[in-house]
């Protein structure tokens, strides 16, 4: 399952308020996009639920159980980072494994887990080469690929395909979507760009300075937008 809930969550660095207070309902499955300009909070916000930052105040809930306080190993949640984060002396098939031998899985199921991932990936004739020598989309599978094997509850991205040109953007795009297809596990994935956000969410959350705008499906936000701000965001061309 992955039903999350935020409950009137805040966080400020010093004297900094830079998320006032936020309450969201995500519901298990959904594909949700948060989405808006630069520094308005929504990598921070990822980071709260996942664990990484502490909310100032306020409570985050995973399938009804109090997590606020809860280390981010125990959640059940999986970040996804940009491919660069991958190691580069590693094989893939080690990279993808690299979370499963740090819970000391035994090898036979880490084997079993790792195939069923590039298999699902379309990594398997690449599982003994090193990031190096893939290409940035094979690159930014195989960070999927290390998410994939711990069987999240929630997959958490933060912009995975920033750092990829654009063509390779529209491909990983449909792949991200096609995955989420195919597992039905939530995911919250976090850009700044709004086709993404229009063509891959359920639900999208549109944030302004640390507040939410409006949340809504696609069609909902393009036909009826709360404000000028969603206007002009959604509507305008990059
Ligand atoms: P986004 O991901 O939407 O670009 P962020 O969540 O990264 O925005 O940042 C939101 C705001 O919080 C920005 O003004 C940023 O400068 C500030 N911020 C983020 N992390 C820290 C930190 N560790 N210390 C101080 N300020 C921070
Ligand atoms: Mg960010």
């Amino acid at each position: 399952m992955g039903n999350i809930r935020l409950k009137n969550v805040s966080k400020s660095f010093a004297a900094t308020t830079v998320i006032p207070g936020i309450d969201l309902e995500i519901k298990d499955g959904e594909f949700v996009v948060f989405v808006g300009p630069s520094g308005c909070g929504k990598s921070t916000l990822l980071r709260i639920i996942a664990g990484l930052e502490d909310a100032t105040s306020g409570h985050i809930e995973i399938d009804g159980r109090d997590v606020t306080n809860e280390a981010p190993a125990k959640r059940g949640l999986a970040m996804v980072f940009q491919s660069y984060a991958l190691y580069p002396h590693m094989t893939v098939r080690n990279n993808i494994a690299f979370p499963l031998k740090m819970a000391k899985m035994e090898q036979a199921a880490v084997d079993k887990k790792v195939t069923e991932a590039a298999r699902v990936l379309n990594l398997t004739d690449y599982l003994d080469r090193r990031p190096g020598q893939l290409s940035g989309g094979q690159r930014q599978r195989v960070a999927i690929g290390r998410a994939i094997v711990r069987e999240p509850s929630a997959f958490l991205f933060d912009e995975p395909l920033s750092n990829l040109d654009a063509a390779l953007r529209g491909t990983m795009r449909l792949e991200i979507s096609e995955l989420h297809n195919q597992l039905k596990t939530t995911m919250i994935y976090v850009t700044h760009d709004q086709v993404e956000a229009m063509t891959m969410a359920d639900k999208i959350v549109v944030l302004n300075a640390g507040n939410i705008e409006q949340v809504g499906s696609p069609l909902d936000l393009y036909h009826k937008p709360n404000n000028l701000f969603v206007a002009g965001f959604i509507g305008s061309p990059r």
